[in-house]
């Protein structure tokens, strides 16, 4: 039921005086209440996210190896700590590629594949 629909009856309960259907009717508006700030905080909390990950897109681009920052085409970005973790980790000049000192994972070399192992040796 929704609180207004509640806060109409208590009205008109509140109009024979105080009962116990006023009573059970003002703790049903206030759980009713509750529910909504509750629901309210969460929505905030998705809002919040929705946000960050709007403008993680507007500032990130992967290259479908890994993650470059608009304006720092220097060094890129860790894919696995992005995607897991939301962390933002630089990724180190290593064997023609790249690796992260966060994960140890390597990526766009040659002589290793995708989980970081030697190949041929
Ligand atoms: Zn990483």
């Amino acid at each position: 039921m929704s609180i207004d629909k509640t806060a109409t009856q208590i009205l008109n309960l509140a109009k024979k005086g105080f009962t116990i259907d006023l009573e059970e009717k003002i703790m049903k508006l206030r759980v009713e209440a509750i529910d909504l700030q509750k629901e309210n905080l969460k929505l905030k909390e998705e809002n919040i996210q929705l946000k960050q990950q709007l403008k993680r897109k507007e500032e990130f681009g992967f290259d479908g190896v890994v993650y470059w920052k608009k304006d720092d085409k220097k060094y890129p970005y860790c894919p696995n700590c992005y995607d897991v973790e939301n962390k933002k980790v630089h990724l180190q000049n290593y064997h023609g590629g790249w690796k992260c000192k966060s994960c140890k994972e390597h990526f766009g070399d040659v002589s290793f594949d995708h989980y970081g192992t030697i190949r041929g040796i």
